[in-house]
């Protein structure tokens, strides 16, 4: 009787022990990458993201192929026989011409002074006879993923074909880690799985910057909406030291502090959570920066008439279109001392050169910061626009390539195409 009441309880505690294990988020800087596999004579199947602006046949836009090029390079030059595989657009169903990934192979084979031979489909007779005859250091691009309905739904069956193609499973697409489909996470149930480079830059950055930042961490946060952003400023907060606060987002911070914001940008349904926000961040002992003061416009208008005023008297017929100069020479200080940081979404309309001022003085603290040896990430919305459009998209450490990928990774989220990679 004593026996199994001991049993039963160490059987409980066993139970408890693991569950907790099994609930432990593994850390994304432990996962297999590349070069931790022999590729020389296998067949890799390359999960790349491809989805780029066509019009009328012709690449309109080829950075997202230019990205996936030392991945690739890498595998040619190693002897692998690559067979790489992408979504492009939102085939209903089935071949679509426009949704052709041909105008791809093509840009490619130019980039890398070799002929990428094209298939005709995914998972057919002509994808799998091409990839059969592949010679080592030969690439081979499948049709659109999507024009199969079985990839969105991650189904097992067309997963196991897929990997059926290959000995060794390769995801360099980043963009599209938060989606658990076939060709991003359901084909590692039958291959080895290792992260490409451009995946393991974004993991070892962001994932670098999550798990073990170097102080002080400061977080950047714009944008038009809380709403959009409040899974990003819960997970931050736990994480940061300091959390700077811009955008048309301060105002529904401002207006819970009993301000006025007159006709900026406003949710009112979310004052309560951005109070537990600035409440949460204080007994954390965050410094969370609200701007002290704006410039503010009287029509949403790139010519709108314009005026700086301090956070406790926005006019009413006015609305928050920039942070202020005082805001400014805070949030600069305070990038000065970071030694992380993580800029997410712009700090006014920075689309409207008359209201870009605040972006782009915080872009270029941002810069100079990493000139001087803070990690500076940026990602996610539109402040890798921003960045760009100002000119400082170089001088960032790195600049993601995702969107909704990047947003989910620093909300704290479990992103499948990466848990489903191989562990080292
Ligand atoms: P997001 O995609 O969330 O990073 O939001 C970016 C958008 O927020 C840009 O188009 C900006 O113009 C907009 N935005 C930034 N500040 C403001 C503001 N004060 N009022 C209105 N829109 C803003």
């Amino acid at each position: 009787m004593t026996l199994l009441y001991i049993k039963r309880t160490f059987d409980k505690i066993n139970a408890f022990t693991n569950r907790k294990e099994a609930s432990q988020p593994m850390s994304v800087l432990n996962k297999k990458s590349l070069e931790d596999f022999d590729v020389r004579g296998k067949r890799v199947l390359v999960r790349v993201d491809f989805n780029v602006p066509i019009k009328d046949g012709e690449i309109t836009n080829d950075k997202r192929i230019v990205a996936a090029l030392p991945t690739i390079e890498y595998l040619i030059k190693n002897g692998a026989r690559v067979i790489l595989i992408s979504h492009l657009g939102r085939p209903k169903e089935g071949w679509e011409p426009e949704f052709s990934l041909a105008p791809v192979a093509a840009r490619l084979s130019e980039l890398l002074e070799k002929k990428v031979i094209m298939a005709k489909d995914v998972i057919g007779e002509d994808a799998k006879s091409k990839s059969a005859a592949l010679k080592d250091g030969e690439a081979l691009l499948l049709e659109n993923v999507r024009y199969h309905k079985e990839e969105k739904k991650n189904d097992p069956a067309f997963a196991k074909e897929l990997a059926s193609l290959a000995e060794l499973y390769v995801n360099d697409a980043f963009g599209s880690a938060h989606r658990a489909h076939a060709s991003t996470a359901g084909v590692t149930a039958y291959l080895p799985s290792a992260s490409g480079f451009l995946m393991r830059k974004e993991l070892e950055f962001i994932g670098g910057a999550l798990e073990n930042a170097k102080r002080p961490f400061v977080a950047i946060l714009g944008g038009a909406k809380v709403s959009d952003k409040i899974g990003v400023i819960s997970n931050l907060i736990d994480k940061v030291d300091s959390l700077i606060i811009g955008g048309g987002m301060a105002y529904t911070f401002i207006k819970s502090q009993g301000f006025t914001v007159g006709k900026s940008l406003c949710e009112e349904d979310k004052l309560n959570l951005a109070k537990e926000l600035l409440a949460k961040a204080e007994s954390k002992g965050v410094k969370l920066l609200l701007p002290l003061d704006n410039v503010v416009a009287d029509r949403f208008d790139p010519e709108a008439e314009k005026k700086t005023v301090s956070s406790s008297s926005i006019p009413d017929d006015w609305m928050g279109m920039d942070i202020g100069e005082k805001t400014v020479k805070i949030y600069v200080e305070e990038i000065k001392k970071a030694k992380t940081i993580i800029w997410n979404g712009p700090m006014g309309v920075f689309e409207f050169d008359r209201f870009a001022g605040g972006t782009l003085d915080v872009a270029r603290a941002v810069a100079e910061a990493s000139e001087n040896g803070a990690v500076s990430i940026v990602g996610g919305g539109d402040s890798v626009a921003a960045v760009t459009k100002l000119g400082f998209a170089s001088k960032m450490s790195h600049i993601s390539t995702g969107g909704g990928a990047t947003l989910e990774f620093l909300e704290g989220k479990d992103l499948p195409g990466v848990s489903a990679l191989s562990d080292k």
